[in-house]
């Protein structure tokens, strides 16, 4: 009998070492047992991480193949986001080895060399074959597990076994998603679903029929708002007014005909009329470019590109009286945004300039952007090229939050209020020094 302390020491033992080194042993009856759960390495040990003692099976006893090691048995409770698999029960054994070494095999690091193979993993029952590359342990030939190289290779499986069943790929998962305008948690909830529940799918994970049929459905305005008036109240009026905002674009554009992009750049082009945008003709293809320009610096998060374009335009408009881009902007919690900023982030998505991740902590997610392609410089004249450059280097290695908390200082931001259009008249004052002058 094994006493309920002893399991608490372990499984604090057990995270604390995970948190530095967490490797599964037996690396192809692992790799069977997530494709089987349809799961990414990642989610696996995310479930790892959050076990309590409640879960604990058995254990400690003697491993069979490793004699000086215990084992530890723990089960993962099913829940709403992953049915298991068969028939009987609804917890599924799994074993969960540690290790402080590279090798498990041999106890110590090791030289690793990568081989390429032909495997078949068991997704779901179905027999999927892939290439795999494997990492193999030089000293002793074993194979060892390593989450990037079985990670690739579950997602090659998972990609395949949803075009045999016309399951949606991660990024469409994504894309329905950010129509709405909401992050990961927010979107699960009104689905009705548990918070975490498509952030694994977006992260890889398989999702089961039901929940891919719900999204496609959710793709659909009507239904969108029938789950608003179930599920609204579990979001912030702040997420509310975001979903209420894109069904209202949906239905204007709805009732448009919907068009590509010379109807939104129409409609930008009639939002930013009246001097709004800075004098100059809006370009769809140059606020790409500047997207794209900006995004290829790491971490760029979508409030802090906000401000950058913002500085940008208003900087071009104090030194030659034109904005670059032609965007409107206006007066948001976070500092000057361009209108339609959501539009912009799909758009520049979509036309494959830039991919959207989700990045989220406990109680906040947020949304970076990381360039796909080098901007297209072309569409620059010397002066904007010069102001892009002036803009990027110093305001881009900011932290999000002192980039807003400069903007705040900005008349362009001091003398309106919230959701105003900001007039370009306000870069006169513009906190950035006169380009060619260099701080001493
Ligand atoms: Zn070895």
């Amino acid at each position: 009998m094994t006493a309920r302390r002893q399991v608490v020491l372990f499984l604090h033992l057990m995270k604390a070492t995970a948190k530095q080194r967490f490797h599964f042993v037996r690396r192809k009856v692992n790799l069977d047992m997530l494709a089987r759960l349809g799961m990414m390495p990642g989610d696996a040990k995310d479930r790892g991480m959050a076990l309590t003692p409640r879960d604990y099976v058995r254990g400690s006893d003697q491993d069979r193949n490793y004699p000086q090691r215990d084992v530890w048995v723990v089960g993962l409770r099913a829940t709403d986001a992953l049915p298991l698999p068969g028939d009987r029960t609804t917890r599924q054994q799994g074993g969960a080895a540690m290790s402080t070494t590279f090798c498990p095999a041999c106890m110590k690091d090791a030289d690793v060399r990568i081989e390429g193979r032909r495997e078949t993993l068991p997704v779901r029952g179905e027999d999927i074959e892939v290439e795999a590359r494997v990492a193999v342990c030089s000293t002793c030939g074993e194979d060892i597990w390593l989450d990037e190289l079985e990670g690739e290779t579950l997602a090659r499986a998972f990609a395949e076994y949803r075009r045999r069943r016309r399951l949606l790929q991660p990024d469409e998962m994504a894309r329905i998603r950010r129509r709405w305008g909401l992050g990961q948690r927010a979107f699960a909830l009104l689905l009705g679903w548990g918070e975490v529940t498509l952030h694994r799918y977006e992260s890889g994970s398989l999702q089961d029929a039901a929940h891919d049929a719900q999204l496609r459905m959710a793709e659909r305005p009507e239904n969108i708002r029938t789950l608003l008036e179930a599920h609204g109240e579990r979001l912030t009026p702040r997420q509310r007014a975001a979903v209420e905002r894109r069904l209202g674009e949906a239905a204007a554009l709805a009732a448009k005909c919907e068009g590509g992009d010379e109807d939104f750049e129409r409609l930008l082009a009639r939002r930013a009329e009246g001097g709004f945008g800075g004098h100059a003709p809006l370009s769809l293809a140059k606020v790409r470019e500047t997207i794209a320009y900006f995004a290829a610096r790491p971490g760029m998060f979508v409030t802090k590109l906000a401000k950058l374009m913002f500085y940008a335009d208003f900087l071009h408009y104090r030194e030659h009286a034109t904005s670059i881009t032609g965007l409107a902007y206006a007066h948001a919690p976070q500092g000057p945004i361009p209108e339609r900023y959501e539009r912009l982030r799909d758009d520049a998505s979509e036309s494959a300039v830039v991919e959207v991740e989700e990045r989220c902590g406990d109680d906040w997610s947020s949304e970076v952007l990381v360039a796909r392609r080098p901007a297209n410089l072309c569409v620059f004249s010397e002066t904007e090229l010069t102001v892009l450059r002036a803009v990027e280097k110093p305001l881009g290695a900011k932290t999000s939050r002192r980039l807003s908390e400069m903007s705040h200082s900005e008349a362009a931001w001091t003398t309106t209020s919230m959701g105003e259009r900001i007039p370009y008249a306000a870069a006169t004052s513009l906190s950035l020094m006169p380009l060619g002058s260099s701080p001493a």
